[in-house]
């Protein structure tokens, strides 16, 4: 799909992708083409418009250069072959379901899932015919037992963006796809730089671009990616059904977060990690839920198969303190903002009370979860912060 040199490196494509679509006017910025209506110049043209031809446009919900030239770049990078946009991660989310599911068929969801995900499907069970079962992230081989000749679809999240368990998706996908089952993952995470789904055997890759790849804060968007293409056209189908389009306008604020994400992605990871570690050395911490460290369930995998974290990772304060404590503890701090979406570069906290989120595998941990984002202030600071935060609790 992209026309760039597949010989050089990602970062090079990404940052370089000689793909400039103004003829005529070559620029480093992605031109802007908004519409609704696109005009054609005879109906010999309209009566052979094929909505499966990616080459036509069609109509300005449907694709644009702007956001055509975003899919291209957003499968690049996840090292696949077709990608659909979507207003927000949830909305990608959605859109798989919509496209692979009917009533009568069942759909395996991991207990980690982004919470959304989870109201998603019960609602689905709910109303529209179609079971939801939750599994234990960790269960790797195992969901075998739990696959009924109605299993369609197969969630996952690797790892899960609050608890941190990093699935073996390997294992889970060989047992999928031994039992024609789909696989879909939530690997916003890694933004598709240090997990490469496909190469795991996934079928379908969300990306809720809002986060990393945005890197802004200021603009929501999401991504549907496949390697295959009857897979891209079912959900290419529910999306045009659906009436889900992107604007132009915000897939430019995307497509300018993109040449920087990894460096931005690489400093995340740097301050996360050295935080972490002395995070892990005080006293009331109680686990290091960071996949890059030997507390968080499925550690031997994240080594196995990725290669980075980014700035997104939890702790587990120690039981003696109060969720109320907790709770002081992060509106104490100055420099993490109370928020959920990640991505920017400010840094954020929150607390969680993980037990009430779950109903497949319990939750080993009696002390408040909490999660944080380290964002791209100056390390020293932040460390300060929580260091001055933490005496509080004392
Ligand atoms: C933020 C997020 C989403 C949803 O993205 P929105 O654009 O906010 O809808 C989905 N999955 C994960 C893991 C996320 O962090």
């Amino acid at each position: 799909m992209n026309q760039s040199d597949s010989s050089r490196a990602l970062q090079t494509r990404i940052v370089n992708p000689q793909d400039d679509i103004t003829p005529g006017f070559e620029s480093f910025a992605a031109p802007v083409t908004r519409a609704s209506t696109v005009v054609f110049p005879d109906l010999a043209t309209v009566r052979g418009l094929d909505w499966k031809n990616d080459a036509q446009w069609r109509y300005g919900l449907h694709a644009t250069p702007t956001s055509t030239m975003l899919m291209q770049r957003l499968a690049d990078i996840e090292g696949g072959e077709h990608a659909l946009l979507q207003p927000s991660g949830l909305s990608s989310i959605s859109n798989v379901y919509f496209g692979l599911l009917k009533a009568g068929d069942d759909v395996l969801i991991p207990d980690n899932v982004y919470s959304p995900n989870r109201d998603h499907g019960d609602w689905l069970a709910r109303d529209f015919g179609i079971t939801a079962r939750y599994y234990d992230p960790m269960i790797g081989a195992g969901i075998e037992a739990l696959i009924r000749p109605q299993t369609k679809l197969i969630w996952l999240e690797a790892p899960g963006s609050v608890t941190m368990e990093v699935p073996d998706v390997p294992a889970i996908t060989a047992v999928a796809r031994k039992h024609n089952v789909l696989t879909a993952i939530d690997n916003t995470w890694s933004a598709g730089l240090a997990f490469k789904p496909f190469d795991h055997g996934v079928d379908i890759s969300v990306q809720a671009l809002t986060k990393y790849q945005s890197g802004g804060s200021d603009v929501l968007m999401g991504a549907t990616i496949t390697r295959d293409r009857d897979l891209y056209l079912k959900i290419k189908l529910a999306r045009m059904r659906l009436g889900i389009g992107v604007s132009s306008d915000d897939c430019s604020l995307v497509l300018r977060g993109l040449p920087s994400m990894k460096v931005r992605f690489d400093a995340h990871d740097r301050a996360a990690l050295s935080l972490a570690q002395w995070l892990k050395t005080r006293s009331e911490i109680a686990a290091m839920l960071h996949p890059a460290f030997e507390d968080c369930p499925g550690h031997e995998f994240y080594k196995r198969d990725f290669t980075g974290a980014g700035g997104l990772f939890s702790v587990v304060f120690d039981e003696r303190y109060s969720p109320a404590q907790i709770d002081a503890f992060c509106e104490s701090l100055e420099l993490f903002a109370l928020g959920w979406s990640w991505g920017g570069a400010r840094s954020l906290v929150m607390p969680y009370d993980i037990a009430s989120m779950r109903t497949a595998a319990s939750w080993p941990y009696r002390g408040t979860l909490v999660r944080f984002y380290i964002g791209l202030e100056d390390e020293a600071d932040l460390r300060a912060d929580i260091e001055r935060a933490l005496a509080t609790l004392a």
